[in-house]
């Protein structure tokens, strides 16, 4: 967390108070929780009004996927979701639920080899169907291989047609230029722990007369949309990462993708035959990915020879009851089957110095070869 965020979240932990509750430790929780959402609707291009708290990324996707997909079913049923194949599982799992449990219908564009949904995929699917579709989804930047999605375009289309936009911007606030009010979609999805702010923090930002049925039922906090005392320690907190982190975006996008950059070259340097995954071209990736594959490697061998040198990264796929499972982002993107299994995600943030890099440039090459030998042994003991 960066520390102003930590400060901020200690300061309210001391002081508790209810926000609903009508006794000055409420009001005064009440007053912090305002001032929370005005600094990060200010941060974010939204008016205060528009922005939903929740308990991070993966509630606030769920409301916009579940609660457009209801609130879209008036007198005539919308059972088609248009989203992406490369989206995250927290809006790919609630759209599968709707399919199952729902009657829904899923669309999923298309991507390019680098990750990019296919903008042209989508005017076909609205042409003939508009009047059948309840929204689209589509997120801003990806997180595994951190390809830049053509959001705006996507949400020119969509409004042609009067069909609602909502996309995961998790990956995006505070890495790339972002302004919920002139981006043309219909709600957002922030995410504290992606912005130096605590883990169970987040909101759906969503433009005003947005009709959403609500996921959860109770007290009736943030408009109806999200019932559930409010986190107010967590809120401030969250909305002075994302302050920050906005403030410094352009500064420190230039200083963690020059590092990116020396990442990528020692890396290649020292194993010439890993694959870059997502965009090459630095204007359409996040500043803070570099995303590889290595042939004859399994992702999760590497990841633990590197996490004994003290490098900690990510495979970026599921692994479910043990058993490692490809990531959906690169078998969309046409990885074959084989080489998806030696897949590494490395994530640069505020934190990140040349002496990280550097340690990884001295661990890739001997940990790469390890994981090799140890395929090739258990290849030998299988056959
Ligand atoms: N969406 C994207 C693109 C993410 O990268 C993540 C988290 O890694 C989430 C959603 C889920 O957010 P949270 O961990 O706050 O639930």
């Amino acid at each position: 967390m960066r520390p102003e965020a930590l400060e901020a979240l200690v300061d309210e932990l001391a002081s508790p108070g209810n926000a609903s509750s009508l006794h000055t430790s409420g009001r005064r929780a009440r007053r912090t929780v305002e001032e929370a959402r005005e600094r990060l609707a200010a941060a974010l291009g939204s008016s205060p009004s528009e922005v939903v708290l929740t308990a991070g990324g993966t509630e606030a996707d769920n409301l916009a996927v579940k609660g457009l997909y209801w609130a879209r079913q008036t007198a005539r049923r919308r059972p088609v979701v248009v989203t992406t194949a490369v989206e995250h599982h927290a809006v790919i799992d609630p759209v599968e639920w709707l399919v199952e449990h729902e009657g829904a219908e899923a669309v999923y564009l298309p991507v390019d080899a680098v990750g990019r949904v296919d903008v042209d995929a989508l005017r076909p699917v609205l042409a003939a169907r508009a009047d059948d579709v309840a929204l689209v989804s589509v997120m801003w930047a990806n997180n595994e291989v951190g390809t830049v999605q053509p959001v705006a375009e996507v949400a020119g289309v969509a409004r042609e047609h009067g069909v609602p936009v909502h996309t995961d911007a998790v990956q995006a606030v505070g890495w790339l230029p972002l302004d919920f009010a002139a981006s043309g979609v219909d709600c957002l999805t922030v995410s504290g722990h992606k912005v130096g702010g605590p883990v169970g923090a987040g909101a759906l930002v969503a433009r005003r007369g947005l009709d959403l049925t609500p996921v959860l039922h109770g007290g009736g906090q943030e408009r109806g949309a999200r019932s559930g005392t409010i986190d107010a320690p967590a809120v401030r907190a969250l909305s002075v990462a994302a302050a920050r982190a906005v403030a410094a975006r352009e500064a420190e996008a230039v200083r963690v993708a020059d590092l990116r950059d020396d990442l990528v070259a020692a890396v290649l340097d020292a194993v010439p035959d890993a694959v870059l995954r997502g965009d090459p071209d630095p204007a359409g990736r996040l500043p803070g990915n570099a995303h590889f594959t290595f042939p004859g490697c399994e992702g999760d061998s590497l990841l633990y020879l590197l996490d004994a040198r003290g490098v900690e990264c990510s495979v970026g796929s599921a692994c479910q009851a043990g058993v490692p499972k490809p990531s959906h982002v690169l078998l969309a993107m046409g990885v074959p089957l084989h080489d998806a299994r030696g897949a590494l995600r490395f994530s640069l943030g505020w934190t990140s110095t040349a002496d990280d890099v550097a340690a990884l440039a001295d661990a890739i090459g001997p940990v790469v070869q390890r994981a090799r030998r140890a395929g090739l042994s258990s290849a030998r003991a299988r056959a």
